[in-house]
């Protein structure tokens, strides 16, 4: 996911550098906290702020001591880590329904992103079982009645709106009594290009009308620090509950809006990662510095491969892997696996040192025409031949084809991606630091990564 590609990428490379060099002396962190303090402003961080986290930085990389087990430079890379987290948010605790029906009403400047969300949203809450249905108050633009009925269309959520209706106060009156079938009403308002009084003044009644348990803002990730404004304009509004920040796929300035939003402590539930209805996620500062980082989503990937693969199953391989000692069958497995969890590359970035790391493409953009073929090659096998893959010579190869139905290049093919693989895992095996990192950071290798 091109998520903060801007900031995450110089961070990256400013942990690069630190990573190739053995010994940490006061210029080197001169250089480091100059580098990610350039990052930072690049971002949009107010540059007080981008100062006071790169001194900390500093201090702490000069007198704290090493923790256990660990390098003083890993012991660096996880203060940045440390301090990139407090800046870019507090942990804003689950979102839960809690009474039912719970009306969230968004609220939010034009072009926020608050239609498209209002449909992130119920899609998220459909998943999780809720009864959910949408309501378009937004009676200021002619198109957002249409927007979001095709939205819930598509999603398949109940869709409550007046086309052509002037005033959203009786929009709610209409359909109020229906609400109560539902377990969360998400209710699109209007925005203007400007806090104007006229915007003031219909969410303030709205507000009071519709008696929202949650009123959550949604800002566009591009406007950086004036978040800041935003948020607190709309929160003497109508009371901010929480904050969506949309559009971190498009945009360099995602921090400046992220750390202005944790500077005035308004909660961040959510960030909108794309166009796309699913390019949504909770907001936890913690797993989204990793990312930026390239130290790896492990909460992200463990709860995506929990679906494709049994975690036991996972850490056997893990370990065989660990060895370089996998055979056909977990080498299927393996790929089956990451198949059915989306994107190879996305699931990649997520692995703790793998977003450092760079891989041959053709590794990870097996087709599943491939994947089929080969699936077949190694039903063909004898399950010696499985075991011990290294049994395999010329004769066996002649054989396995003409079993399978496929060309011997097909299975010299296999051969080739089987070694490959192999070889690949050996060198992430070899990784020590990037295992000790991830230990630090309270990580489990998933998927035998
Ligand atoms: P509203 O005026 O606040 O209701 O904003 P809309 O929901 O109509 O969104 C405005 C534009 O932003 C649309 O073109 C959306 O597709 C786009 N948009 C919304 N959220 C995201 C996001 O997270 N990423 C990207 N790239 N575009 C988004
Ligand atoms: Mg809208």
């Amino acid at each position: 996911m091109p998520m903060l590609d801007k900031l995450g990428e110089s961070l990256k490379d400013s942990l690069r550098k630190l990573l190739k060099i053995s010994l940490i002396d006061r210029k080197l962190l001169d250089e480091l906290t100059i580098d990610i303090k350039k990052s930072l402003m690049a971002g949009d961080v107010n540059p007080a702020l981008a100062t006071k986290i790169t001194d900390s930085i500093k201090n702490r990389a000069l007198t704290e001591k090493p923790k256990a087990g660990l390098t003083h430079r890993e012991t660096v890379i996880n203060i940045v880590y440390d301090e990139l987290v407090k800046l870019l948010g507090t942990e804003p605790g689950k979102f839960e329904i809690k009474e039912k029906p719970t009306k969230i009403l968004l609220v939010g400047l034009f072009g926020s992103g608050k239609t498209t969300t209002a449909a992130k949203l119920a899609k998220l809450f459909k998943k999780q079982g809720q009864k959910v249905c949408l309501v378009q108050t937004d009676t200021w633009r002619p198109a957002a009645y249409e927007q979001l009925k095709q939205l819930s269309e598509k999603i398949n959520v109940p869709f409550y709106g007046i086309k052509d209706e002037k005033d959203p106060i009786k929009i709610i009156n209409k359909f109020e009594p229906d609400f109560s079938r539902f377990n969360v009403i998400i209710i699109d308002s209007a925005g203007r290009d400007a806090l104007s009084k006229e915007l003031t003044d219909e969410l303030k009644k709205l507000n009071e009308v519709i008696k929202p348990h949650e009123k959550l803002l949604v800002l566009s990730g591009d406007i950086g620090q004036a978040a800041k404004t935003q948020a607190k304009a709309f929160k003497d509004m109508v009371g901010v509950t929480g904050v969506i920040i949309t559009k971190l796929d498009g945009t360099a300035k995602g921090g400046g809006a992220l750390s202005a939003c944790a500077e005035t402590n308004a909660k961040v539930k959510f960030i909108g990662t794309g166009e796309h209805i699913d390019d949504f996620e909770d907001y936890e500062p913690k797993r989204f510095v990793s990312r930026l980082l390239g130290l790896g989503d492990l909460q992200t990937l463990l709860s995506k491969a929990e679906d494709a693969i049994k975690k036991e199953e996972a850490e056997a391989l893990a370990k065989k892997f660990m060895k370089a000692e996998f055979t056909f069958d977990d080498l299927m497995k393996q790929m089956e696996a990451l198949q059915k969890m989306g994107p190879l590359k996305q699931v990649m970035s997520m692995i703790p040192g793998m977003g450092m790391a760079k891989l041959p493409e053709e590794l990870l953009n097996v087709q599943e025409g491939k994947m089929k073929s080969w699936r077949h090659i190694i039903q063909s096998m004898t399950k010696q031949e499985r075991d011990n893959p290294d049994l395999i010579d010329a004769s066996r190869i002649k054989r396995i084809a003409k079993g399978s139905g496929k060309s011997e290049t097909d299975v010299r093919d296999l051969m080739k991606q089987y070694a490959q693989m192999k070889k690949m895992m050996k060198m992430m095996g070899n990784q020590k630091q990037m295992q000790k990192l991830q230990k630090m950071l309270g990580g489990k290798m998933p998927m035998g990564f």
